[in-house]
């Protein structure tokens, strides 16, 4: 591997300033040996009698036959490696007559984008044993082949060991199993190239759409025992992508929180959210419009504090609550001007239940959620904006991925120097069924591909508002990484105008004191420990997005773990090192909130209340179990 951007990273390590200024990504190149690939194909018992000619064309003959049922094939920068009969292909005599998938039985090609980064292929797969013929309940199964890795921080990994299959680690030696953001994967390198397999799959028995991991280990050892060699070109190694441009005039009016810094105690159990500077890719802005205000959803006005408790069920409109976590006052009204206004704030991280890898507790918020210009309501007594004002725009060239009827919608980039995803949530599946936003579709950087939504499984099923996230490949495939830095830079392109960093925290947090104060309070009026920590987990990506129930076992384990934990793990130790002056203020306001808690919540609300939640229920917030794997044997 060749690390291509180290040169600037070190330059930063050495001088002071340069901390705080973007950076671009790591990307390591991988030494493709296609000596070894054209051996292999000369060598292959099964393909040599189909070949003609010298050994030296092999892989040109391969891809011209590959190409007849799959043109997209021979650029790939890797050997593709796909659940496709080489020989057949070779075999079929003469164009317009080339092997289609045709199978009803085997994996059927979904998507694929090849290019100077590599490839991405997904499948639709049989569930192993099943006569199932509905293939809604087929299981979507992603291989990724990548000229490109990003390094990053090694991630939370709930699991990597060897894989057991022996006949599998024959086939492709030093083979993985690892768990990860809610994905089986599996990995292995060949011809100096790393693959990874991977699909989404849940602790406990299949249920549902619902794929447990034992069954999601079968089907992807007979996937990936099913890789051929079809194809692929050897191109010279990418320059290095420039990720930083930024205008030289400076905003009057945009200003951001730095990377990392969450609104007070809203990070998993406590913990902060990620300081990264990292620009991953230029994009463009995804919202059409400015002014567009990165926030949080959950813990800014109307919003539902993830489950962690708020002081009030949904009033009339305007009626003050505030979140157990930290105090904050809120009103229940999604357009007043606190929700949009600058400075921007980073909610990578936020609590949540998904597992996401660069988060410090393991779990968080996979992305930035953003608002649009307008919030539009009803008529006066409105308290949500309504959906389908604003437009959403491709961030760049791409491929889209989403499969009829989803919400996730993925934009793969396979460029020279960048291997790269996006995904946006909540637009409407419906109107982006009309629109023709389905797997396959390329798109033009600028081009508008929907309207922002309220969409979380039913329309206002979450606040108004786009969620944007940010994927890269890596040696465990795809994994979540900040995107906020890299929305500033594109924001600041759209303003032509640079926004002003906002180093340090201008209002008062809620100290370590005052939110031990609240909890204890609350406790003492309900009798029960509030209603916090609802674990939920969903599909964090892949190209199967079926969306799963309420587990409400898991639920209660959850909150039984986060109740007995004790307070100083509740709390933000950055926020219980702040001492002197700042705590002794902020204390005196969290009273206030402390009475207003204690004022609200009763025995009897608390169930009300947590039924008042469930049916307003917002940010991507499916439940269920954390999906803490445990090897299938
Ligand atoms: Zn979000």
């Amino acid at each position: 591997m060749r690390a291509t951007s180290t040169g600037l990273l070190l330059a930063c390590v050495l001088g002071t300033a340069c901390a705080q200024d973007m950076i671009p990504p790591r990307v390591a190149v991988a030494p493709v040996d296609w000596d070894a690939v054209r051996g292999e194909i000369a060598g292959s018992e099964a393909l040599r009698p189909l070949l003609a000619g010298p050994d030296a064309s092999t892989l040109t003959q391969l891809n011209k036959a590959a190409a007849r049922a799959y043109p997209a094939i021979p650029q790939s920068a890797v050997p593709v490696l796909l659940p496709i009969d080489a020989a057949a292909l070779l075999r079929a005599p003469a164009e317009g007559d080339a092997p289609k998938d045709d199978s009803t039985t085997g994996p059927r090609l979904m998507f694929l984008m090849t290019g100077p980064s590599g490839y991405d292929a997904a499948f639709a797969v049989r569930r192993p044993g099943s006569d199932d013929t509905d293939a809604r309940r087929d299981v979507g199964v992603l291989i990724s082949g990548s000229l490109l890795l990003y390094e990053l921080d090694e991630p939370r990994v709930a699991s990597d060991e060897p894989v057991k299959d022996k006949e599998l680690a024959a086939q492709f030696p030093g083979i993985r199993r690892i768990f990860l953001e809610h994905h089986l994967r599996f990995a292995f390198e060949r011809f100096g190239v790393p693959y990874v397999v991977s699909t989404e799959c849940y602790d406990g028995p299949s249920r549902g759409r619902r794929l447990s991991c034992t069954a999601a280990d079968q089907l992807m050892t007979g996937f990936t025992r099913s890789l051929q060699l079809v194809g692929g070109t050897p191109q010279s190694a990418p320059e290095t992508a420039t990720t930083i441009d930024r205008p030289t005039d400076t905003s009057p009016a945009f200003t951001y929180n730095s990377p990392g810094r969450l609104l007070p105690n809203t990070g998993f159990r406590g913990r902060d959210g990620v300081v990264d500077y990292t620009v991953y890719a230029k994009i463009r802005f995804p919202l059409a419009q400015a002014p567009a205000y990165a926030n949080s959803q959950s813990f800014l006005n109307w919003g539902d504090c993830d489950h962690t408790g708020r002081s009030s069920r949904s009033g009339d409109k305007g009626a003050p609550y505030r979140c157990r976590v930290n105090g904050k006052p809120l009103v229940f009204d999604e357009s007043v001007a606190e929700n949009r206004s600058y400075p921007w704030r980073d909610n990578f991280c936020e609590h949540r239940s998904f597992l996401v890898g660069q988060c410090p507790g393991g779990h968080g918020h996979q992305g930035q959620d953003i608002r649009p210009t307008t919030c539009k309501l009803r008529n006066e007594g409105g308290d949500r904006c309504l959906p389908y004002q604003d437009d959403v725009a491709a961030v760049r060239d791409g491929m889209i991925l989403r499969g009829a009827g989803r919400e996730l919608t993925y934009l793969f980039v396979n460029v020279a120097g960048e291997h790269i995803r996006f995904r946006y949530l909540h637009m409407n599946p419906k109107m982006l069924d009309a629109d023709g936003v389905l797997s396959g579709r390329a798109v033009r950087e600028g081009e508008l591909i929907g309207k922002v939504g309220t969409f979380d499984r039913r329309e206002f099923g979450t606040t108004y508002h786009l969620h944007f996230d940010t994927q890269v490949m890596t040696k465990y495939g795809w994994v979540f990484v900040n995107p906020y830095m890299t929305l500033v830079a594109a924001y600041e392109r759209l303003l032509g105008a640079r926004g002003r960093e906002i180093k340090e925290e201008l209002e008062p947090s809620v100290t370590a004191a005052a939110v031990a104060e609240t909890v204890e309070q609350a406790q003492a009026a309900t009798g029960a420990p509030l209603d916090i920590g609802h674990a939920h987990a969903s599909l964090s990506g892949g190209d199967d997005d079926h969306r799963v129930g309420q587990d409400k076992s898991g639920g209660i384990n959850e909150r039984l773990k986060i109740a007995s934990l004790p307070k100083s793990e509740i709390i933000s130790s950055r926020r219980s090192e702040r001492g002197g002056d700042a705590r002794e203020r902020s204390s005196t306001r969290a009273k206030h909130g402390v009475r207003a808690l204690g004022h609200h919540v009763s025995a009897k609300s608390h169930r009300a209340r947590r039924a008042a939640s469930d049916l307003h229920a917002h940010n991507e917030r499916d439940k269920t179990r954390h999906s803490r794997l445990r090897a299938s044997r």
